[in-house]
């Protein structure tokens, strides 16, 4: 294990931006590891990436204060087994804090080696003030980084951020009260939901949903699109895999306007009537969005809690929403790789409107071993391939600028990984390796958001 870690963490070196001192550093000591190409870890670590997915925090002033980098930021659910890096013994942070803080600490941090890193961290968002977040993105070598927030701020904005917000809360416009009964972390979710759908509500100058599904579509669900487009979001996210399964079904709008029209006003629909209604939701904020030129976030792959539902959020319950003639004008993001579904979402990119993202996986991955599936999805499909890093404010000690380090030089050195076996193996040439890892750090991202 030490050894991969001290190889891991050469490689993470040649990754940095301005890499070439570090480069010949590394090349000369001998410390590239085996499994990279010297010339491919030089292209890789030098592409300025675009990064898929994160929940992007705002820089000051606002920052401290700031929950909107996620719908559902649930500081207390009932514990869960974390994996290896993301507890406060994990050694990758260490190198994450020597590259943005200039520190040399160990985790587990003592409480002064905390103290350390925070104030190490706030005296560079005293000196960036507003501009702190492009600082953060310009240490990774990322061009530019898709946002996932309820809505944006000072210090986010174009080119160097894009908005993706959250429309989770439209599919449940009715009493959640029995959704939210079926287990602890639903029950703190389900309001959280709320309170976004109140919110979207009152931009539409609504105090309650309309009295039928034809005028809730037509000022709410529709309204709140419209203004999300104008606003700059490129997608719409997602987080559906933490308040149901992937099962959408075709569902007429009658049958969903009767669901709609009895419990509108008051009462708790049963849960099979009220999945008549999210279905038909679902899928036709699909078709809105894309209609709108937004792609389709979803979360896939495991998920935070002790009881996040895995079987219901294999990537094939979706293969029937994929097959919707009418959704064919949607373009869906796959973010996360899907794991433990790796197989079956790689499958699914034979879908000419699916693609898949690398985020998160690259944070609770080792590139070795990330790198046996990535292989598969490059070799069949690699301009469906998306690089992202699914950075989050985790902890104090691991804050999304630590994971978003973690994460960006972890998927450098499994894609450098990857393309030198494709290359070692004549599955295809160094030209064509660059050209993929271009792809998928940046180009792919580019042309389905159609940014510069
Ligand atoms: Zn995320």
């Amino acid at each position: 294990m030490r050894t991969l870690l001290s190889a891991r963490a050469a490689l993470l070196l040649l990754a940095l931006p301005l890499l070439a001192g570090a480069f010949a550093q590394a090349q000369s000591a001998g410390t590239i590891p085996p499994s990279v190409d010297p010339e491919l870890a030089r292209y890789i670590g030098a592409i300025r990436a675009i990064d898929n997915h994160a929940h992007t925090v705002l820089p000051p002033p606002n920052d401290g204060t700031d929950r909107e980098f996620d719908a559902l930021p649930v500081d207390n659910m009932e514990p869960q087994t974390d994996p290896v890096v993301l507890r406060d013994s994990s050694p990758e942070v260490s190198a994450a804090w020597q590259a943005l803080w200039g520190l040399h600490e160990t985790a587990p941090l003592s409480t002064a080696a905390l103290q350390r890193v925070q104030a190490a961290r706030a005296a560079i968002k005293a000196r960036e003030g507003v501009n702190y977040d492009n600082w953060v993105l310009d240490r990774m070598g990322i061009a530019t980084e898709v946002a996932n927030r309820v809505a944006m701020g000072p210090g986010i904005a174009k080119p160097r951020f894009a908005w993706v917000p959250y429309d989770d809360t439209l599919m449940f416009p009715l009493d959640n009260s029995a959704l939210a009964a079926a287990t602890p972390d639903k029950a703190q979710f389900f309001p959280l939901e709320a309170k976004v759908l109140q919110r979207y509500l009152q931009a539409a100058t609504l105090q309650h949903v309309p009295a039928t599904l034809g005028e809730y579509l037509s000022k709410v669900l529709l309204p709140t699109l419209q203004a999300q487009r104008q606003g700059g979001a490129i997608a719409i996210k997602f987080e559906i895999a933490y308040l149901r399964d992937f099962n959408f079904a075709s569902v007429k709008q009658d049958d969903a306007a009767r669901v709609y029209s009895t419990f509108a006003s008051g009462g708790v629909p049963d849960v099979t009537s009220y999945k008549l209604l999210q279905d038909f939701l679902f899928r036709t904020l699909c078709q809105e969005a894309g209609r709108l030129g937004m792609a389709v976030h979803i979360h896939t792959g495991e998920g935070a809690g002790s009881y996040f539902s895995l079987a219901g959020v294999n990537p094939m319950l979706l293969e029937p929403t994929f097959n919707s003639k009418a959704l064919r004008g949607t373009n869906f993001v796959l973010l996360h790789g899907g794991w433990p579904y790796v197989h079956e979402e790689g499958a699914l990119l034979q879908k000419p409107n699916v693609y898949l993202d690398i985020s998160q996986q690259v944070i609770l991955f080792s590139p070795q071993l990330m790198s046996t599936w990535l292989r598969e999805w490059l070799e069949l499909y690699p301009d469906k391939v998306l690089f992202g890093t699914d950075a989050y404010p985790y902890t104090p000690a691991m804050g999304w600028e630590e994971l978003l380090w973690i994460a960006t030089h972890n998927a450098r050195e499994t894609l450098g990984i990857t393309l030198t076996g494709m290359v070692r193996d004549g599955v295809v040439d160094m030209p064509r390796a660059k050209q993929i890892a271009d792809m998928v750090l940046r180009g792919n991202a580019a042309k389905l958001y159609k940014l510069q």
